[in-house]
């Protein structure tokens, strides 16, 4: 059965095609209507901006940005502000829609949105994208707040784009509100452990994965993609749990080493040269091979659409751990499933981002700083819960991972919004 949001919508394609047939997954194993599905797979508040930039040169560029609010019924709107060329609307509402399976997972009180703006941030200088991040926000102002919607870091975007947009509308309210937004520097406000909150969790559900196949972490191997924010602390935890990372890639390249990479040692190159590639001692591989490689478990860490119907049947891995939004294409996930290779889905994998923005949200309602050591731990148990909650719904009913997360994500949904009611 198939649906469409609105009477002469063209169907979607890439990620947003994906989310929909997860959507529809669900609703047809819980056995809901076509209403209840028509509400889910329609955003509530839509915006497109364009974001006019005077260039360091004095041209004018005109670039696209979006704000997609997919869901309200569980509290306000959360999710990542991205930068990159690709960005599109329907991209920005697949990214929305998972945002609100995620919050509903881990359970915190949200519901999901997604930001972006298309612009390649390595083409620009820190004051051009200090001006494109302020009239972007500017543009969006009337539809984000503490209790509205709260954005946070996400491809392209850091905490220092996160203390511009608090500035921003800080300044256009009167006052200085911390709440507004989320992965702030710590120094305005931002927690302890949300920079590398992603990363942790990540590394917590992959250990736990592991273990669920009896695999010590000592005798597993792993490659994960991306050296980004989530990609190389995730590394970081995994290397220092004893498994041994032995690739890891970026834009730019890829290195390997059978024995194992030294992941400090890396993040210092990395550091100093912008990419990973070049790293002494190792061995530099095809950057498209990293998924493929002969490792137990690998983490796609950087984009969606990576894991295609193309190579997902030369995955060798055991396990795939989704550090990504959406890497893994409805046909690779199949392919995957048929192969018995365990894929824990981006919704459960990587929560761990958002479970600390809420974390830094309370603490800046509270006006209260928690410790690090609270943070972490807080966070662990948040994964740990929902990592069980997944696996037992998943042995009870016969479904896949990423099956039993949407479902139970949508369950929890849809619950609150007929609790709640339709207005009027
Ligand atoms: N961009 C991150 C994600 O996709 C974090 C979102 C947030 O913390 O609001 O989960």
């Amino acid at each position: 059965m198939s649906w469409s949001t609105t009477a002469d919508a063209p169907a979607a394609t890439g990620p947003l095609a994906d989310a929909h047939a997860q959507l529809d997954g669900a609703i047809g194993h819980l056995g809901y209507d076509g209403g209840i599905r028509q509400m889910l797979a329609t955003p509530r508040r839509e915006l497109m901006v364009s974001v006019p930039l005077r260039r360091d040169d004095g041209s004018i560029a005109v670039y696209s940005g979006y704000r997609v609010q997919h869901n309200f019924s569980r509290g306000p709107a959360k999710g990542g502000l991205r930068y990159a060329p690709s960005v599109d609307l329907d991209e920005v509402r697949a990214l929305a829609m998972w945002m609100t399976w995620k919050c509903a997972l881990v359970d915190v009180p949200y519901g999901g949105a997604k930001g972006g703006v298309a612009i390649d941030v390595r083409e620009h200088s820190t004051p051009e994208l200090e001006r494109v991040t302020r009239r972007y926000i500017s543009e969006i102002l009337p539809i984000i707040g503490p209790e509205v919607d709260i954005p946070a870091p996400d491809i392209g975007t850091d905490e220092r784009t996160m203390a511009w947009i608090m500035d921003t509308y800080s300044a256009a309210v009167g006052h200085t509100v911390p709440g507004v937004v989320t992965g702030k520097p710590v120094s305005l406000g931002g927690s302890l452990g949300r920079a590398s909150a992603t990363s942790r969790g990540v590394a917590n559900i992959a250990l736990m994965a592991m273990s669920s196949r009896g695999m010590s972490p000592e005798r597993t191997t792993a490659a994960v993609q991306g050296f980004g924010k989530v990609g190389r602390d995730a590394a970081r935890f995994l290397s220092a749990a004893g498994v041994t990372v032995r690739a890891v890639s970026d834009i730019d390249g890829a290195v390997y080493d059978h024995r194992g990479l030294d992941i400090a040692r890396l993040s210092a190159h990395v550091d100093l040269t912008g990419s990973v590639v070049g790293f002494e001692g190792t061995e530099a591989i095809d950057a498209a091979s990293i998924l493929t490689l002969d490792v137990d478990v690998v983490v796609p860490a950087a984009i969606e659409g990576v894991l295609t119907a193309q190579n997902a049947g030369k995955v060798q891995a055991r396990i795939v751990v989704e550090g990504a939004n959406g890497p893994t294409t409805k046909e690779a996930d199949a392919i995957l499933r048929d192969r018995d290779v365990l894929v824990v889905p981006d919704i459960l994998a990587n929560a761990g981002g958002v479970v600390v923005s809420y974390f830094e949200w309370v603490q800046a309602n509270q006006a209260y700083q928690w410790s690090e050591r609270d943070v972490n731990d807080r966070l662990e148990e948040r994964m740990t819960r929902a990592w069980h909650d997944v696996v037992d719904y998943a042995g009870a009913h016969d479904l896949s991972y990423r099956e039993a997360a949407t479902v139970l994500a949508v369950q929890r949904v849809t619950e609150a919004h007929k609790l709640r009611g339709l207005y009027p």
